[in-house]
């Protein structure tokens, strides 16, 4: 479906949401009422496969049974307490978080950009009470393009100018290197550098891959200059490049990583920070805190997260059906596709100048019953549910096939 060919009953709808929402996005003209696996309908019926999976938030597809039933046994017990008392979800969800990405401490929030606030503040606590950086004067190292989320704090360090404009003053006290130059960065980490924050792929700015070796030496400078390495696996983790997490790729390691997006199933929003006692031991009652974070159903349905990616069946998916993605899109390079990057089930693929723009291609893709989003200009980003299966991804990608060589 197209605009133009959109419904009286889909528009009506869409009235409603321009008429009465902020107009702080901008969706394609489909109205989605019920969905399943990889599959959505619309109010009128139409089916649509789902490329784009929420942004990774629904990693495990939409209403995954498993997820379903334990968000339903859940609310019929308890769903929210505030931390001001314990429950009985919450130590054996951070357990079995810490376990699963072997980590030591777990600190739940709600949103990923909460997550990367609750980063921020403990990498600056950090380096104040531990490391010994000066009252005020802790800098975290951020990449150019990056993507971390919408509060006053991160747009501060975005260079995103939609993302950033009129909303300064800006929060001071982050600098930021090109993404991928490991020289630029060891330049840039100093005695004041509480930590380096970055994605280990970056999703917003186009799936940017880093160059081979790039995530290693990043933690070599911040080991070798005694700075936090924070890695923000809000859209790169939970098996959706083949791995738990995208840093495994290089066999590193982060000292925070925030989690976020298909923590919670895709049925509401969880997030966290996962990492080291030394780290996260750094605070203490009052010092930080959510009235939803680790709310019972939010670490019910976290909890059936952690038993799906336990089994390693979503990572191997991932692995397998990634290699024949990008096996597929490699052949579209010259055929109306300039470039393709990503891993596993994720994939950022530029459409070659003079071809449509990104909105032009995901309308066109709209239309032949598969939905995706362009990020940046003529990028768009594929990232099919995990539980898809090889027909219906290849449905999807003749879809691509056929798009992008109509130019
Ligand atoms: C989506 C995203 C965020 C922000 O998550 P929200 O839940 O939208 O606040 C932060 N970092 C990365 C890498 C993301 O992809």
């Amino acid at each position: 479906m197209t605009a133009a060919t959109t419904t009286s009953r889909t528009q009506d709808f869409i009235d409603a949401d321009e008429r009465w929402s902020a107009n702080n996005y901008h969706p394609l003209p489909v109205v989605i009422a019920d969905a399943e696996g990889a599959w959505v309908t619309d109010v009128d019926g139409n089916r649509y496969l789902d490329f784009l999976a929420g942004y990774s938030a629904l990693n495990f597809g939409h209403r995954h049974p498993a997820l379903v039933e334990a968000a339903t046994a859940q609310l019929g017990r308890v769903t929210l307490t505030s931390r001001a008392f314990h429950h009985d979800q919450f130590g054996a969800f951070c357990r079995e978080l810490a376990e699963l990405t072997g980590t030591e401490m777990v600190l739940p929030m709600n949103s990923g950009a909460e997550a990367v606030e609750t980063a921020i503040k403990v990498a600056r606590k950090w380096a104040y009470r531990v490391k010994g950086v000066p009252d005020d004067a802790a800098q975290i190292v951020v990449a150019g393009s990056n993507f971390h989320g919408r509060t006053t704090t991160i747009v501060s360090f975005s260079d995103d100018e939609d993302a950033r404009a009129d909303y300064g003053p800006y929060t001071p006290g982050f600098v930021t290197v090109p993404y991928g130059d490991a020289a630029a960065l060891a330049a840039a980490v100093t005695d004041r550098t509480a930590a380096v924050l970055l994605e280990p792929i970056q999703g917003e700015a186009g799936v940017n891959v880093p160059p081979p070796g790039y995530l290693a030496e990043v933690r070599r400078i911040c080991d070798a200059r005694g700075a936090l390495f924070v890695a923000d696996e809000i859209q790169s983790g939970l098996a959706r490049t083949g791995t738990l997490l995208a840093l495994e790729h290089e066999g590193v390691r982060a000292d925070l990583t925030t989690l976020g997006k298909a923590l919670g199933g895709g049925i509401l929003p969880v997030s966290a920070v996962v990492g080291s006692r030394d780290v996260l031991g750094v605070l203490r009652p009052g010092e930080h805190g959510s009235t939803f974070g680790g709310n019972p159903l939010a670490c019910a349905v976290g909890r059936a997260v952690i038993r799906l990616l336990a089994t390693g069946e979503f990572q191997l998916r991932s692995a397998e059906l990634g290699a024949h993605l990008h096996a597929r899109l490699g052949e579209l390079i010259g055929k109306g596709v300039s470039a393709v990057r990503g891993r596993g089930l994720w994939a950022g693929v530029d459409i070659a100048d003079g071809g449509l723009t990104g909105r032009q291609a995901a309308e066109a893709f709209a239309a032949r019953g598969v939905l995706c989003k362009e990020t940046h200009g003529a990028t768009l980003r594929l990232a099919p549910p995990l539980v898809i299966s090889e027909a219906d991804l290849d449905r999807g990608i003749d879809a691509v096939a056929d798009v992008v060589s109509r130019g």
